[in-house]
């Protein structure tokens, strides 16, 4: 078992201390809503904060060593549980565990169908809640994403969260809590989680080895963690052809639709994700520059609202090549006049 996964990333210490604090006072909220944007280990706080609440000889931290700890390790606890678009799951505790080596008890539906967290994946685990806890002790359920719970997975959420049974801790994550059931979201407490100080981040990326940490922490958005993910994988090679192919479109070198068909489809969240974060910096540029025409500033504008709408539509049932096209021949109007030259 690595140590690092019961203890909190370094910029989330002051927030653990005073979690892990209430909790030990019996003062911790039953139901926590961990809202941020991505990367910035939202998901491995809520994996080492669970682990805390269950393990049977904390100190400071999760002792990784008992029998609970062990189990969630290995993803077998019966407490310790995850609500996701694969359906309901042991919670394990490396967020990247291989969800087929966890303990199943909803059937995972396929690729084309994950959008949401199903309702049978939530009574799957209000059923587990109902009985006794297993060792008498705490019971968590971690909701990933939270604003993929469809209107009755929400509802029937709700009820857990008005009269949680004895011990059960709920602990929802996401990057758009706006999104959420608003009744749902007002009775959890909200922890608002940042990303950390770009110092940190560095300090802590140069920590995990690897290399071009800045470049990667810039194209990442100041999110460390997506920012390791970058730069170990063929991230960086990814994000430079997608700025070549924006680049392309705006100079007129290749038409938005052969463009759209260009980009691989399973990319297309991280791809909106990119898109937002690569206007927004030419929109920061084009603030700076007192020569920029106002009119680029009205254009980018328009863009990132267009691919705020494209990720919206993303999460429903639009299909992926008709949405970048879209996006693409907008872009085409401004972008050939932002990147004109
Ligand atoms: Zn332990």
């Amino acid at each position: 078992l690595n140590p690092a996964s019961t203890r909190p990333l370094p910029w989330q210490q002051t927030l653990w201390l005073e979690l892990t604090s209430l909790a030990l006072q019996s003062r911790l909220s039953h139901a926590l809503l961990l809202a941020g944007p991505a990367g910035i280990g939202k998901r491995h706080f809520a994996r080492a904060l669970a682990a805390f609440l269950l393990c049977e000889a904390r100190s400071g931290y999760a002792c990784g060593q008992c029998r609970s700890c062990t189990q969630m390790a290995a993803a077998t606890h019966p407490d310790a549980n995850l609500l996701s678009v694969d359906g309901h799951t042991a919670l394990c505790l490396d967020p990247s565990g291989p969800p087929d080596a966890m303990l199943v008890h909803w059937e995972p539906r396929p690729e084309s169908k994950r959008k949401d967290v199903s309702i049978g994946a939530v009574h799957s685990a209000i059923q587990q809640l109902t009985q006794v806890s297993h060792y008498g002790g705490a019971r968590v359920v971690l909701i990933e994403p939270a604003d993929l719970l469809n209107e009755s997975s929400a509802n029937a959420l709700l009820k857990i969260v008005e009269e949680p049974p004895a011990g059960t801790h709920l602990i929802f994550i996401s990057e758009r809590p706006s999104q959420l059931k608003p009744t749902l979201r007002s009775r959890c407490q909200r922890i608002g989680m940042q990303p950390p100080t770009r110092e940190l981040a560095i300090e802590w990326l140069e920590q995990q080895g690897g290399s071009a940490h800045a470049e990667a922490l810039d194209e990442a958005g100041g999110a460390p963690l997506c920012a390791l993910e970058l730069s170990a994988g063929e991230g960086m090679a990814v994000r430079r052809e997608w700025r070549d192919l924006w680049t392309a479109v705006a100079r007129q070198q290749r038409d938005p639709i052969t463009a759209a068909a260009t980009i691989d489809k399973a990319l297309l969240a991280e791809h909106l994700r990119w898109a937002s974060q690569w206007l927004l910096q030419l929109l920061r540029s084009s603030v700076a520059d007192s020569n920029a025409p106002s009119e680029h500033r009205q254009g980018l504008d328009l863009m990132l609202g267009e691919v705020l709408e494209a990720q919206r539509r993303a999460a429903g049932t639009a299909s992926p090549q008709l949405l970048l096209e879209s996006l693409l021949v907008q872009w085409l109007r401004v972008g050939r006049k932002v990147l004109a030259r």
